[in-house]
């Protein structure tokens, strides 16, 4: 149960697209049993590619490339897999057809331009694997010892979609279902420091019902993230569970969700319930929570709007934050963060306004208020929270994780019963 990884495309070696298909593979395998035995990556050099193939044909017998099944002359890999395979090119009618197709229904003038029909070029004997994604299919071909290559796209979407419509069902099938897994749960915190975590964690901290504990911490927060190795699907399933169980009992009020749990999805989940409706008011965000927010699909029953209130003006004409106030406080304090919430509460006529500004720099920062400065207030009908921290990054790391900051500041006020 061992398959060898090939990504493709020179754009991966000049270092301008970074290669997730790789770690996307090697999840996805993992996940199902199989080994990634070697993995790689070859520019749009039809001899590396051959060569690359070669190699792991003898290695492993058993490889999966992305890229290079585009209808340019850069895209080399069907050429090099028949090469390698010592076989050659014939044209497949059937993708031809498909391709004209395609070409007519998206409205394209004229008829299909010929470097199109490279794309229905397979090397004699190759199974072709439709792609219901984009306009390249993938292919598999074996050998008569039953070594075997399957390639798919470069484009990461039309990769994922590939691999759980016909490649990981034809993966599947090869090697039967595997014994064991590899399989990761993560709980998502937010609002507490990687090291207070560790020490809330104590003995925990070293290892979670003998699974392997990561600290992973960024913009967003600290993900807490467990990996059981070895396991039958059944076993595994039972110890990540009870992990997670135990790394939010210690996490309590911090931890928002698990997995790809996104703090703006629960906080729209958690006004829903309460049928409270929102209005956010950003200065250094400039949208960001808005962004955040408009993300989740079906927000709009939750989300009423807001105001970018970049400059003092805005934040007086159409939140009334007095200009008094601001001057004798300054922008980025604990009083205009909060009149900036009440203003959007009351404007948009919602329940719950929330507000953000602060530093964010790499200018503007004073003595009194660095840059990374910010205060997020929140007004859950009427009773206004605030909070202030000193955010570390980079302006951009500094406006994500004020917006984080800020929908944070609602989850809680929610889950105390406002
Ligand atoms: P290709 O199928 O080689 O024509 O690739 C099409 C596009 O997919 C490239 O321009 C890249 O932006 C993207 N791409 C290709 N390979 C990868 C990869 N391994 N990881 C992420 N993106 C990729
Ligand atoms: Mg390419």
């Amino acid at each position: 149960m061992r398959v060898e990884l090939l990504t493709i495309g020179d754009e991966l070696l000049l270092g301008f697209t970074l290669d997730t298909n790789g770690p996307f593979l090697a999840r996805a395998l993992a996940a199902m049993g199989v080994t990634v035995a070697h993995r790689a990556s070859v520019g749009d050099d039809a001899d590396a590619v051959a060569r690359a193939i070669r190699e792991a044909l003898d290695r492993t017998g058993a490889v999966i490339t992305t890229g290079g099944l585009g209808p340019t002359a850069d895209d080399r890999t069907r050429e090099a897999v028949a090469a390698a395979f010592g076989t050659t090119l014939v044209l497949d009618d059937a993708i031809a057809d498909g391709l004209r197709a395609l070409w007519r229904s998206r409205g394209f003038p004229g008829e299909l331009p010929a470097s199109n029909l490279r794309q229905a070029m397979v090397p004699q004997g190759a199974t072709v694997l439709p792609n219901a994604h984009g306009s390249a299919p993938g292919l598999w071909l074996e050998d008569a010892r039953g070594r075997w290559v399957a390639m798919v796209p470069g484009v990461p979407r039309e990769m994922r979609g590939m691999w759980g419509d016909t490649l990981e069902p034809r993966v599947r099938a090869r090697f039967g279902a595997g014994t064991t897994v590899v399989r990761s749960r993560t709980v998502r915190t937010t609002g507490i420091s990687e090291s207070q975590l560790a020490d809330d964690l104590g003995e925990l901290a070293r290892g979670v019902h003998g699974l392997p504990l990561a600290y992973l911490p960024g913009v967003e927060g600290v993900d807490l993230r467990v990996t059981a190795t070895g396991f039958p699907p059944d076993e595994t399933e039972r110890r990540l569970t009870a992990a997670a169980d135990a790394l939010l009992a210690v996490a309590g009020p911090h931890a928002y969700g698990l997995d790809d749990t996104d703090l703006a999805a629960v906080v729209l989940a958690r006004c829903r319930e309460k049928g409270l409706r929102l209005a956010v008011a950003e200065s250094c965000t400039g949208g960001m929570l808005g962004m955040r927010l408009t993300a989740v699909p079906g927000s709009s029953d939750v989300l009423i709007g807001g105001v970018i209130a970049y400059d003092n003006v805005v934040k007086a004409a159409h939140l009334g934050v007095r200009a008094l106030d601001i001057a004798e406080h300054g922008a980025v304090s604990e009083l205009v963060a909060r009149y900036m919430a009440h203003g959007a509460r009351l404007r948009f006529g919602a329940d719950i306004g929330v507000a953000i500004t602060g530093v964010a720099g790499p200018g503007g920062g004073t003595e009194a208020k660095p840059v990374g400065t910010v205060w997020v207030a929140a007004d859950l009908r009427g009773e206004v929270r605030a909070v202030t921290r000193r955010l570390p990054g980079d302006r951009h790391e500094v406006r994500q994780r004020a917006a984080q900051m800020a929908l944070d500041l609602v989850r809680r006020g929610l889950e105390k019963g406002a």
